[in-house]
């Protein structure tokens, strides 16, 4: 039986009915509406509107306050007892709401949705109409400020119709919307995969999602079941998209319907009846994926490093796209490579032809440069919640695409030649908008002034007779300084009084005396002031304002006329944002791919994995700005032989690139099948179905699960779903338990992929005792990481070769490290008895512990092997170059290089 959700979620405690209903006699009308609306959203903090202030009371603003570190003050009594308030200013608000936001609350924003002024109409208490007016949570935001450009800000909704399940998801701050048929094991990989912020799911769920959704760390959102009913699900989005049948837009199954519904009213319910401009949904194909889960993406450090960090991640590190789209798509396309073949050549030919025209390419570039973000102004809009900026986005936009599809067309490629087709689509608002907006409009409607002169001339008529209205006011205040022989005399404007003219109160007898008082009426006494009006400036005044608001009233109407012609064609619109990010996407894909020196990738539908030269392009970028010297490439042959898949087990010291070696031949596999150049100088690459890498351990505590438990979960799913096509890297299997018990799991995991799962495999070890499995397993070889020693030094050369190691240096390395010398010492001393014994004895480790010296007695072991200079620099040194003529140069450094080999 599934147990119903806690709704752990609820940062803010509730106000109860009964409260509201004892509150209605005893409180104040504005108290009385505000524990109405807020009876409504128990599980949010509420924004109440007040003047120029987001107001909030109660508990709400106990929770507010700590978690905006903001003053806690009271405002009157409830019940008795003070009312704690806090408030923040409504023009600030955008900052308050992303910090509440990602403290994890929810805020309802109550609005007032009238004019004071009204409200005083039905008499002087009469409380302002207010209402919530959004709902803002993780998955519902649009405004830039609130969202990082180059990430998509999922929602998600989940739907499980008798063990059918289904994942929906849209972003609706671009519009796009998806959904998949999603068991529930597969859930915390979709979740993870596309980072969603927000997960939907009925307060009915398994108690089971807790933990996956909370893993992935996604907020959840229970819902009532009712918003996952599918057939009134259907007919929503039937509304929504305005068809007959959704079966226009693919077959979708009952649970994908529920789950798609469920986003819409959601959708519905946080923004109070405004639906943002929606995608048609499209279907996603798992079985076109490459399955990553989630541990394999943390390992290989894809989207954010180990420690959480984004910067020295995969994409941070390949991304040179130059618009937010065209990260957001790149970002897409690394977390979710595909296994479609004509997809992945699509891309690599896109990617070629842009190489082959590096000129063309860096032109593009430039031009693609400060293209602002198409898909967030729409969304906006389509919300009403745009201003006359997001028109003027939606138009340089446009006019950048139009630049660009004229460039594209002499690149040979079909995703171009489609891409310029989208990029020149015949918008029919551009000329309006390029007609009507001025260069750099407002981002608030409020302020005015974003229609260019010329476009209206009953608005040109408005403004010019403001504007000489104000002119005007000027001329009657230097009239009226003169006639009243006051040069202080001032015409000033407030919202009370309107214009008025003012003297200091040492004139007022003269002004309020004849004849001045013929002209100037009074109007009222300041402290320091008196002030005046005259029927003359009262006339202009009337005139102004009308003028004023007769401007105010034209341009809001033909914002809202462009803006309803923005919307609708909306999706010609948003086809052309997809272009621009495309075009971005080609373009950088091609622009790593040049400055970085990849290659093309041939894909094919083998089991082989051939990578000559490559490298880790995180590792190899990171090095390149130190002085650790350059990252040196390797191969790797994984031939399938009679079409059975290889693998290839890696033993050598510490620190000398083991895991860097495996992580590299994963992200080229990913690269590649994002459709991107890789680093290497060639990879033939059978297409991978699934990529698992086990690489590092770090313990899960939270989760009361010990490292080596979360070691043998994660290689447990591996040896469960590895599938021929797969490629698995696993590093150091079984080191998080005692020796023996390590190395046979270590050994038996080998048999099983090579016997069972019979996929691609890169394994590495410190059990050397496994390199003897190659006699037995066919497909298995040997290689090693090749060092160097010399005078009692270790050189790590980074450099894969075939054979096995026949030591792990782990001593040097701890020396490196800076291991107090006592203990390295006393380390290798512990070493040579314990390698001696077990040359030398059965008896095991016991007995050759018993046989050592005393810590103490191995301290003072004497001085380090002095370190002297290479008897080849020594050579080097002797050389006098003026005394060789060429041929013996020639022959010495034929007989050096000789000795070099040697050594
Ligand atoms: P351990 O067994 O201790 O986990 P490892 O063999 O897995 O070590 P890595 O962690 O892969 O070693 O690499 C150690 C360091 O060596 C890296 O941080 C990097 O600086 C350097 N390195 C790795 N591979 C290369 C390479 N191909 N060229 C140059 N430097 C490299």
């Amino acid at each position: 039986m599934p147990r119903p959700l806690v709704l752990a979620a609820i940062k803010s405690s509730p106000i109860r009915g009964d409260i509201v209903t004892v509150a209605k006699a005893a409180v104040t009308p504005m108290m009385a509406q505000y524990l109405e609306i807020k009876a409504d959203h128990p599980d949010a903090l509420l924004f109440y509107r007040m003047g120029d202030f987001y107001e909030m009371f109660f508990d709400d603003a106990v929770a507010a306050a700590d978690a905006l570190d903001i003053a806690l003050t009271k405002r009157g009594k409830h019940l008795g007892d003070d009312i704690p308030m806090c408030g923040v200013p409504v023009h600030a608000a955008e900052g308050y709401l992303l910090t509440l936001i990602r403290k994890g609350f929810r805020v309802a924003v109550c609005e007032q949705i009238e004019d004071p002024a009204e409200a005083k109409k039905r008499g002087s208490k009469a409380v302002v109409k207010r209402a919530v007016q959004r709902l803002v949570t993780p998955g519902t935001l649009t405004e830039d400020s609130l969202l990082e450009a180059r990430q998509n800000n999922y929602l998600a909704a989940f739907s499980d119709i008798r063990g059918d399940c289904a994942l929906a998801w849209t972003d609706i701050s671009t519009g796009a919307f998806s959904v998949m048929p999603c068991p529930l094991v597969r859930l915390g990989h979709e979740l993870v995969r596309l980072g969603v912020r927000e997960l939907l799911v009925t307060d009915a769920s398994d108690e089971a999602l807790l933990p996956i959704v909370e893993d992935a760390g996604v907020s959840l959102t229970p819902i009532s079941t009712g918003f996952f009913d599918s057939e009134s699900g259907r007919r929503r989005l039937q509304d929504v998209f305005a068809v007959e049948t959704l079966d226009a837009f693919g077959k979708f199954e009952r649970p994908e319907v529920s789950a798609m519904g469920a986003i819409v009213e959601y959708l519905s319910l946080t923004q109070t009846g405004k639906l943002p401009h929606l995608a048609r949904p499209q279907r996603e194909d798992a079985s076109h994926q490459v399955e990553i889960d989630p541990a394999t993406r943390r390992n290989l450090e894809i989207s954010k490093r180990l420690d959480g960090a984004r910067a020295g991640s995969l994409i941070a590190t390949v991304d040179r796209t130059v618009t937010a789209g065209g990260g957001r798509l790149m970002e897409q396309r690394l977390t979710s490579p595909t296994r479609d073949m004509d997809r992945i050549i699509k891309r690599l030919d896109a990617v070629s032809a842009s190489l082959e025209n590096a000129e063309l390419t860096k032109t593009i570039r430039q031009e693609l440069r400060g293209t602002p973000d198409l898909d967030r102004a729409l969304s906006r809009l389509s919300l009403d919640r745009g201003g006359p900026k997001d028109l003027a986005t939606i138009r340089d936009a446009l006019d950048k695409a139009d630049v660009l599809s004229g460039k594209l067309g002499a690149l040979d490629a079909v995703l171009l030649t489609e891409t310029q087709n989208a990029l020149a689509a015949d918008s029919s608002v551009r000329a309006d908008l390029d007609n009507a907006l001025v260069a750099e409009p407002p981002v608030r409607l409020g302020d005015g002034g974003f229609i260019a002169e010329g476009f209206d001339t009953n608005l040109d008529e408005a403004r010019s007779f403001r504007d000489n209205g104000r002119k005007r006011i000027l001329e009657m205040q230097a009239s009226y300084a003169a006639d009243a022989d006051i040069s202080s005399l001032k015409i000033k404007f407030n919202n009370v009084l309107g214009y008025f003219v003012e003297t200091t109160a040492t004139h007022a007898e003269k002004m309020l005396s004849a004849p001045l008082n013929e002209t100037f009426i009074h109007r009222q006494t300041t402290a320091n002031q008196v002030r005046f009006t005259t029927v003359e400036l009262s006339d202009v005044e009337a005139k102004i304002m009308s003028a004023g608001d007769k401007a105010r009233e034209i341009e809001m109407a033909i914002f809202t006329r462009l803006r309803q012609a923005i919307l609708d064609e909306a999706d010609l619109l948003y086809r052309v944002a997809g272009a621009l990010a495309e075009t971005d996407w080609i373009a950088a894909a091609a622009e790593v791919a040049r400055t970085e020196n990849w290659c093309r990738p041939e894909l094919t539908s083998s089991r082989d994995l051939e990578i000559t030269g490559g490298r880790h392009p995180v590792v190899e970028a990171v090095l390149r700005s130190s002085t650790d010297g350059p990252f040196v490439p390797n191969t790797c042959l994984l031939t399938a032989e009679n079409g059975d898949a290889s693998i290839r087990l890696l033993t050598g010291p510490n620190m000398a690139g083991k895991s860097t070696y495996l992580r590299q031949n994963a992200l080229i596999v990913l690269l590649a099948q994002s459709g991107m150049y890789v680093p290497a100088t060639s990879a033939k690459i059978g297409l991978v179905s699934q990529i698992f890498s086990r690489v590092g351990a770090s313990d899960d505590l939270a989760r009361g699960r010990s490292t080596f438990m979360v070691e043998m979960v994660e290689t447990a799913t591996i040896l469960n779903r590895a599938d021929a096509q797969a490629l698995v890297i696993l590093d150091e299997i079984g080191r998080g338990t005692a020796t023996y018990d390590g190395l046979s799991i270590a050994w038996a995991t080998l048999e099983h992929l090579h016997e069972v799962n019979r996929c691609r495999v890169l394994f590495a070890t410190h059990y050397h005792e496994l390199t003897a499995l190659s006699e037995k397993l066919t497909h298995m070889a040997n290689a090693t990481m090749a060092v160097r020693e010399w005078e009692g030094e270790v050189v790590f050369l980074h450099e894969v070769r075939d054979g096995a190691a026949d030591r792990s240096y782990g001593v040097h390395v701890a020396r490196l490290a800076g291991m107090p010398q006592a203990v390295v010492d006393r380390a290798r001393v512990v070493l040579d008895q314990l390698e001696k014994g077990d040359r030398e004895s059965a008896s095991g480790a016991g007995a050759v512990i018993d046989d050592l010296p005393l810590f103490s007695a191995t301290v003072a072991s004497g001085p380090e092997p002095t370190k002297g200079p290479h008897p080849l620099v020594e050579r080097i040194k002797d050389i006098h170059p003026d005394d060789l003529t060429p041929k013996a140069a020639l022959d010495l450094i034929y007989t050096l290089k000789a000795e070099a080999a040697e050594d």
